[in-house]
């Protein structure tokens, strides 16, 4: 079964084809800068032995529409396409970042769907109508695909009352559905089972924290299957520090930018989302060159990191006190997964709390999931590489299945 997963954004589509029956990836990439005059689409083809055949290719992408088609021309191009036919593909999971409170889990797509998708935009302007435009979109271009919308807020929906809401007027909640919703739900998802997998235990038996650290960041507290917290909240903006964004800041801070730095409510959320985090505080937003930065002895970068880890560790201890037991930390994503110095900050002296990282593991090579934690740790300390599309890809295949059993 192949299974064509899309993430589209205002002017962007990106893509992943997989073999479901092995779980293979067969292709991948991105139309980039539609509506530009620079667009372009990046498309690659991997064989069964991993090797791979990359092409690039500038062309003029009017609007999504025109994309979509561009990349089925590459998927079944005779050289660079896996599939001979579009009509191969049996389904196409969508990414669609807010679900509200509507969806739970991985949802068949239908006209039912799509109103209530556009009835959570107010949740998330920026990203429900591009998502809906890509559904639009692969509806016309896959006829006969059934069309699957895994939410990024659906895992987060086991959350309870006492951590969701938040304690202003009820009525904000009842009436305008102004709660923590929680976002990377695919991420905390596909890691909580693959760490499951690696310890030999069902997942509905451990507590775990998951820590996924990309671009954008946010902890989980995963007990015994289910999300019961989540660093962000009504929007991706609350919670750890990012590489752009501030996290947690004082609520009224926006009140002192408006009425004492005479900024606009523009201003305030440009600042707030895309200047600060790591950016703001020490210039650049990338780990990499923050962690340089910081090696050739820049105050300010080293302070960044503190900041950074020192955020992560408090909520490890908060969500250890709301688990009230931990088997796994995992970290994951691009930080979480190749930054040792961030791992290594974050659990510094959690002895207390059963967590102790063992150095040699942690700046050790490897891939796939590694162990980091040291032999007398009690808890287990993972490193998992997370991969959103193929949690995706799976989730569209059992809801399919489950539709074929019915
Ligand atoms: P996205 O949220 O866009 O999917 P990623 O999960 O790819 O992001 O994470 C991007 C972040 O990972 C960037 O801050 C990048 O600097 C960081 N990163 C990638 N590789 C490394 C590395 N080897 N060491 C430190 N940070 C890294």
């Amino acid at each position: 079964m192949k299974i064509l997963v899309i993430n589209t954004g205002s002017s962007s589509i990106k893509y992943e084809l997989f073999d479901m029956d092995n779980h293979l990836a067969m292709a991948s990439g991105m139309a980039e800068k539609i509506g530009e005059d620079t667009s372009l689409i990046i498309h690659k083809r991997i064989l069964p032995n991993g090797e791979s055949a990359e092409k690039m290719e500038g062309v003029l992408i009017a609007d999504h529409h025109e994309g979509m088609k561009r990349i089925v021309d590459l998927l079944v191009d005779p050289e660079l396409g896996p599939i001979q036919d579009k009509s191969d593909i049996s389904a196409i999971g969508h990414r669609v970042v807010h679900g509200g409170e509507t969806f739970h889990s991985t949802t068949i797509i239908d006209e039912k769907v799509i109103a209530a998708i556009k009835e959570n935009i107010p949740l998330a302007p920026l990203h429900n109508p591009p998502n809906l435009v890509g559904i639009e979109v692969a509806r016309s271009v896959f006829p006969d695909a059934t069309q699957v919308a895994v939410f990024d807020t659906a895992f987060h929906q086991t959350i309870p009352m006492k951590a969701f809401l938040y304690a202003i007027p009820f009525d904000m909640y009842r009436k305008n559905r102004v709660r923590r919703y929680g976002f990377h739900g695919t991420s905390h998802a596909y890691v909580a089972q693959r760490a499951a997998d690696y310890m030999g235990q069902p997942l509905v038996e451990l507590n775990l924290i998951t820590i996924h650290l990309g671009n954008g960041a946010s902890m989980a507290a995963v007990k015994l299957g289910k999300s019961v917290d989540t660093t962000m909240g009504m929007t991706p903006l609350a919670g750890l520090v990012m590489g752009t964004r501030s996290g947690d800041v004082d609520p009224a801070l926006p009140f002192f930018m408006a009425n004492h730095l005479g900024m606009s409510l523009r201003d305030i959320d440009e600042i707030l989302n895309k200047d600060s985090g790591l950016k703001g505080l020490c210039g650049t937003n990338d780990m990499r060159d923050v962690i340089e930065k910081k090696n050739a002895g820049d105050d300010r970068a080293r302070i960044a990191l503190e900041v950074y880890a020192y955020r992560i560790k408090k909520y490890i201890g908060a969500y250890f006190a709301a688990l009230g037991s931990l088997d796994v930390v995992v970290f994951t994503a691009g930080i979480g997964e190749n930054a040792p110095y961030i791992r290594e900050l974050s659990c510094s002296g959690l002895n207390g709390l059963g967590i102790e990282i063992d150095e040699e593991r942690n700046y050790g090579t490897g891939s796939g999931i590694r162990e980091i934690s040291s032999q007398k740790s009690k808890v287990k300390v993972l490193v998992i590489p997370t991969d959103e599309e193929l949690e995706i890809a799976q989730e569209t295949k059992t809801v399919l299945q489950k539709t074929l059993m019915e």
